[in-house]
């Protein structure tokens, strides 16, 4: 939860009639702010130097600040201070110099300290904006509010015991950035845009792993209802969604809900809510408590954070290339579709893999394989290119025995199952299997040789109707085990029959 700033008194975005929902009292627009908690990818804490790694054993990764025992001292990750600002030039955002660590006071049994360190009015980031690629071709630029960084706390546990609970504290002081989007979403789609794209950053510039299966990233969502241009409604925050599908989901729920009560007669109480993923609604967790409620206040073990311009500049020299650069530069240099850029650049490791396949090659190629057949065999398989068994060097090699007229585009599918299968390079895969494509023109020419003499009716055939030629085709294919070059026996063909008929 981030602290509440003013209600905005100036929109400045126009409703999209494709964003709005009808009702009986006319149409209505949804209005969305995402706060999105996402984990510092960092080997040790916050505020210790306990481990962070995902999966381990319980209370196998907890110092004695995590457990919070009398008289232990914070002190500051250094690389976690630089993960937020490397994240605030990713969103190009505001850096702030000077920052506040504040305690937000509050008791809950997986927070031993009873508070947990945030960041309050003086953030280490302020205000940035994230562009949305839309479907329809143009773009939406949602403001960031602010990025601070805190504390996680750790875990109940109710199912380990019948009359117990339990705590496991491993990820009780691990470094989160908490970045704040301004109420500009205007649809579950934009908000899943926008998540999208934000997890794209994250994970290009390595502050983020963004693995939302592993609660490395989560969204409480924002939402209320208005007539277009009316002033904002009253707003219920979703907590802790944690897939792109289901916060799209838990918009659509939770605004018809809210238009559902109002159509009503109702009034929308401020509340925090759950989405059940189950049942497809958000049901009432509790009444939104109001900031002031935690006692803010800065925290008496920390100095504010302060770094040189200097320190900022380092880190952009060395920011690396971002998505929204990255697709500008795909398009322009290789060619490609706004579509095909969007899709390879939205995943890292993909766009990382796409370019090494088409260095040197043509770009087309490289895409089509990359987002055809490849991605295709990801489906099937069930993996991610993480775990591909074709390397893109193999893939471009693959390419390659096409491009010079060693396999054909079908030989070289074949080729490519055997690839993923046991990963060997596709040269080898060739030479074993014999499966080299034949464009010897000679060769092909004495097997159409037999074929002519041995049919005559089809020849005649063919003479009335050129479309018969395709017959041919599959003979010299069937000798030759689906190996001859098509181009060179259709060339020979045409050229034979043509000679015949003289
Ligand atoms: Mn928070």
């Amino acid at each position: 939860m981030s602290p509440e700033g003013a209600p905005q008194m100036q929109d400045t975005i126009a409703a999209r009639p494709e964003n709005l929902i009808s009702g009986a009292t006319g149409d209505w627009e949804v209005v969305v702010g995402l706060e999105v908690h996402a984990q510092v990818a960092s080997c040790s804490k916050l505020f210790s130097g306990a481990a962070t790694e995902f999966g381990a054993a319980p209370n196998s990764q907890v110092s004695l600040v995590d457990a919070a025992m009398p008289g232990m001292l914070p002190v500051v990750n250094h690389e976690c201070i630089a993960q937020a600002v490397r994240t605030g030039l990713g969103l190009k955002a505001q850096i702030n110099r000077t920052s506040v660590f504040a305690r937000k006071n509050y008791f809950y049994p997986d927070l031993p300290q009873g508070y947990q360190i945030s960041q309050f009015d003086q953030p280490i980031v302020g205000e940035g904006e994230v562009i949305l690629d839309l479907a329809d071709g143009g773009t939406a630029t949602i403001g960031i509010e602010r990025l601070h960084l805190e504390q996680d706390a750790g875990k109940s546990l109710h199912d380990q015991h019948p009359d117990y609970s339990f705590v496991d504290l491993n990820r009780s002081g691990v470094a989160l950035m908490e970045i704040v989007s301004k109420p500009d979403i205007r649809s579950a789609e934009q908000a899943r845009a926008y998540v999208t794209k934000l997890r794209a950053i994250l994970r290009a510039i390595g502050t983020c792993d963004g693995n939302m299966d592993e609660g490395s990233m989560r969204a409480d969502v924002n939402v209320s209802v208005r007539h277009p241009g009316a002033p904002y409604g009253t707003r219920c925050e979703i907590k802790n969604v944690n897939s792109i599908r289901f916060i799209g989901e838990a918009i659509r729920a939770e605004a018809q809900r809210q238009i559902d009560v109002l159509e009503d007669g109702g009034t929308i109480q401020q509340q925090t809510r759950l989405f059940d993923p189950d049942t497809g609604e958000t049901r009432a967790m509790r009444s939104k408590e109001e900031a002031h409620d935690y006692r803010y206040f800065p925290c008496p073990d920390l100095l504010p954070i302060t770094f040189s311009q200097a320190f900022v500049d380092e880190l952009a020299a060395a920011l690396p290339e971002l998505p929204d650069d990255r697709k500008a530069r795909l398009i322009s240099e290789c060619k490609l579709s706004r579509y095909d850029a969007e899709v390879l650049v939205a995943d890292k490791e993909t766009a990382d893999y796409f370019e090494v396949v088409a260095k040197g090659r043509d770009p087309k190629l490289a895409v089509n394989w990359v987002m055809g057949e490849l991605s295709a065999a990801f489906n099937r398989m069930d993996i991610g290119i993480a775990d591909s068994p074709v390397s893109a060097e193999h893939l471009g090699e693959l390419i390659d025995l096409v491009s010079d007229g060693t396999l054909s585009n079908r030989l070289a599918k074949d080729v490519f199952e055997v690839m993923l299968k046991d990963g060997r390079s596709p040269a080898a895969i060739v030479e074993e299997q014999g499966l080299k494509q034949v464009s010897d023109s000679g060769a092909i020419e004495s097997i159409i040789d037999d074929i002519i003499a041995g049919n005559p009716k089809q020849v005649a055939q063919v003479k009335a109707k050129p479309k018969a030629i395709g017959w041919f085709v599959g003979q010299v294919m069937q000798k030759t085990g689906g190996k001859a070059n098509p181009a060179v026996v259709n060339e020979i063909l045409a050229k034979k029959l043509d000679l015949g008929e003289g």
